[in-house]
This record gives structure tokens, C-alpha cells and sequence, in this order.
């Protein structure tokens, strides 16, 4: 049996998370989360939910009445729109430049869909005539597309890939849960049809809400493989079997149902992740988006130059960076994982790993959300710079802090 002696009230270490997420949650957001439960359908608890659809509507700037959270963590929102848009034998093309884009493409196979990838090199992105050339040779039904890819630090633009889904008929689908706040995202004028999002990285919540919006094109499509599945037998589609949603927690169909004015029930809301990512929006939609989007390009900019100053590399083409994260090439001289060790126990700081064909070459450096801030980009590079010294790899000391005061007073001027 468990020994509760052994065992104290939960009591976690004060952290500052620089990773790539999760960050520290804003503590607006943690006392949200700790307010009382209410029922599912108390008109209070629909009252907030009706609060934020309007709230995320903001966020992702868009009218999309479908705009809502799919209980979960950010993943929960990719399955969800995949598993009710893809159609079995679907043909879907999904433009790969890191791991992220890998996992679209196994849940896009656990659909039954066909899917085709494009690549480019880790640290680079793709043109839109490279996806317009694949879009025209794989004739896919939909694009699927990450835009911050965590695991590269890219940010892959989505400005004109809209239009040409438009003209060749293609659904357009992105993960935003890396890039959402802390770089634009225009749902509605760039013309994308779904967006997932979560709340752990420039949102400034914990993760396990994932924040959805589903344009009128995308419900139509998922509307009509319902109508199947209750029977009604659409002239096109003369199987039904072929045409059922394979997940019912993940049937965004039902979700719909449930988040709109027929309250079906389906699951019960995940209340104090709804309270968490309520509060979230607040706090975004209160400073702004567009200011919100600035802060992380102004922290962003104040760490890289930072990271230049004590003379370290950075990974990737830089023009297509996030503003929110940052590739660190390891110098040679320094083993990564003891420098994050050393800056976990010595100063409470978490810096981010790399998997991949990127494990132990970098590290990621994150500024996002909560942890957008001047004092959390000074802290970092100084115990950096200063844990780096003591391994081994000399900088010119101080110079890291220079740099990125440069940045800072440059900004204030
Ligand atoms: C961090 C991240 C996720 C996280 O998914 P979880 O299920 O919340 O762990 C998903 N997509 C991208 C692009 C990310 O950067």
C-alpha cells in the first residue's frame, strides 16, 4: 500500500520555463483554475462557454461561429480536426520541416487518409509555389500544415497559401499551438478552414485546452459525413460505413452539438481548463493581440542578439525564425546536457532540448507568454553566459547582457 508518510502536499519547485513549453502559467490564469466547479448546464457555466467562443474569436481573428476548445492537450485539437474532416482514402498533403509535421501526417494515416509530403531541410520552410506545384500534382482534398514547428524554431507563412487553396479546391488545416500570440495569424484574411491551437506555449496557461476554430467550409464537411452516420444517406456518398467519424470523444460534429444552442450532451466540459483558458483570452484580447504579437518579437530579438553577443550560433534561416523560439547551436566545447542541468539546479531555469537529427547539436530557447518579459531574458543569458564559462567555453563576460540592452534601450528610443 501507498505510505502516506512519504508524501507531502504537492509543493513543486519555484521553475522559470525558457523551454520551447510548457512555460509558467500567468498567475491570473492559475487562480482562475482554482475557482469552484459548477454544472454543465448551470446557465453560468453555458454563459462562459458562449464567453469563450467570442473570446477565441478574438484570438484567432476570425467570425467563425465554430470557434471552441476540444478537451485536451494541443494534440486533442489536431486529432479532433482530423478525425472529422479526413474521409477514409482521402488524399491529404502535408508540407513537412520538422517533427510536427511528421506528427500530421501519422494521425492523417490513422485516418485512412493517403498522404503525400513535401520536404525541405530542417531550419528552412517552404515556398507557397513549392506547395502550389504539389497542391496541382497530388490533387489532395486537404492541406495540412503546421505554422510555428517547435521542434526547428521555424515559422512556415501561411499569408497566400488560403487563396491557393481556394482556386484548387483544397480544405486548409494549421497547427498553431507553437506560434498563436506570439506571431501573427490572420484565420479569417488568410483564409484557412481549421486551427488548433493549446494553451501552454504563447498563451500562457497550462497545457490540456485546446482552443479550435472551424471555418464555414470545414463544418459543412464534417456536417455532411454526420448526416451519414445518423442514417441519412447522402446520393454521393451511397456507403455509410465508409463515412463514419472513427472517434466519438473526437467528433467534432457532436462537439458542435454540445457547445451550441442543442446543449447535446456529449462530454462534460473540462471546467477548470475552460476557467484557465477563459482567463488566457482575457488576458491576450486586454493587451491586444497585435501588441501581444510585438512583445514576443521585441524578446525574441533582445535574446538572439543576446545568444550573438556571447558569440554563440544560431540554428536556421533566421528570417523565418518564431519570434518565440530560439535554435542555440552547442559549442563543442560544452556537453548540453550538463549546461541544463547546471542552469535547472543552480538557478532554477529550464532551457529545451532537440530531438531528432537536432539532438545534443541545439538547444531552444523560449520567450513566450507569461515569460515574454525583459527579466526572464536577462536571467537566462546571464546564468548561461555564466554556466558556459564554468564548463569551459569562454565569452567575453557581460557582453550577452550588453547586447541584449542594446536591443532593450534601442526599443525604448
Ligand atoms: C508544442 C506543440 C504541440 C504540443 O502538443 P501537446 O499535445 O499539447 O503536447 C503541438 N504542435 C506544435 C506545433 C507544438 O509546437
Amino acid at each position: 500500500m501507498f505510505d502516506l508518510s512519504h508524501s507531502s502536499q504537492i509543493n513543486p519547485p519555484q521553475r522559470l520555463l525558457m523551454g520551447p513549453g510548457p512555460i509558467n502559467a500567468d498567475p491570473r490564469v492559475l487562480r482562475a483554475m482554482a475557482s469552484q466547479l459548477i454544472g454543465q448546464y448551470d446557465p453560468v457555466m453555458t454563459g462562459y462557454m458562449n464567453e469563450v467562443m467570442a473570446l477565441y474569436r478574438g484570438v484567432f481573428r476570425t467570425e467563425n461561429r465554430w470557434t471552441m476548445l476540444v478537451d485536451g492537450t494541443s494534440r486533442a485539437g489536431i486529432e479532433a480536426i482530423l478525425v472529422s474532416a479526413i474521409r477514409p482514402g482521402d488524399r491529404v498533403l502535408v508540407p513537412v520541416f520538422g517533427r510536427f509535421g511528421h506528427l500530421l501526417c501519422e494521425i492523417a494515416r490513422r485516418c485512412r487518409a493517403e498522404v503525400h509530403t513535401i520536404e525541405v531541410p530542417w531550419g528552412e520552410v517552404f515556398t507557397p509555389d513549392q506547395i502550389e506545384e504539389a497542391i496541382k500534382r497530388v490533387k489532395p482534398r486537404l492541406l495540412l500544415t503546421v505554422q510555428g514547428d517547435t521542434s526547428t524554431t521555424m515559422l512556415q507563412p501561411l499569408d497566400k497559401l488560403g487563396e491557393i487553396c481556394r482556386r484548387h479546391d483544397v480544405l486548409f488545416y494549421t497547427d498553431a499551438t507553437a506560434s498563436l500570440g506570439g506571431n501573427a495569424l490572420e484565420s479569417d484574411a488568410w483564409g484557412l478552414d481549421a486551427v488548433s491551437a493549446g494553451l501552454q506555449k504563447c498563451l500562457g496557461g497550462p497545457s490540456g485546452s485546446a482552443p479550435v476554430t472551424l471555418s464555414p467550409r470545414m463544418e459543412a464537411a464534417i456536417r455532411a459525413r454526420r448526416c451519414v452516420e445518423q442514417g441519412i444517406r447522402t446520393e454521393a456518398h451511397e456507403d455509410g460505413s465508409e463515412e463514419m467519424i472513427y472517434s466519438n470523444y473526437f467528433d467534432l460534429g457532436m462537439v458542435m452539438d454540445y457547445w451550441g444552442p442543442e446543449r447535446l450532451n456529449h462530454h462534460t466540459e473540462a471546467t477548470s481548463m475552460l476557467f484557465a483558458a477563459r482567463e488566457c483570452a482575457r488576458i491576450m484580447l486586454e493587451e491586444g493581440m497585435d501588441n501581444l504579437i510585438a512583445r514576443h518579437e521585441l524578446h525574441g530579438r533582445a535574446l538572439l542578439a543576446g545568444i550573438q553577443g556571447m558569440g554563440l550560433g544560431v540554428f536556421g534561416d533566421i528570417r523565418h525564425k518564431m519570434n518565440n523560439v530560439l535554435g542555440v547551436v552547442i559549442p563543442p566545447e560544452v556537453h548540453g546536457e550538463e549546461v541544463r542541468q547546471r542552469l535547472l539546479n543552480d538557478f532554477h531555469i529550464e532551457i529545451g532540448t532537440s530531438f531528432g537529427p537536432l539532438q545534443g547539436k541545439i538547444w531552444r530557447i523560449g520567450t513566450m507568454g507569461y515569460n515574454a518579459r525583459k527579466d526572464c531574458v536577462l536571467q537566462t543569458l546571464t546564468a548561461l553566459e555564466a554556466v558556459l564559462n564554468r564548463l569551459g567555453f569562454r565569452t567575453v563576460q557581460g557582453a550577452a547582457m550588453q547586447a541584449a540592452w542594446d536591443v532593450y534601450e534601442g526599443a525604448r528610443a
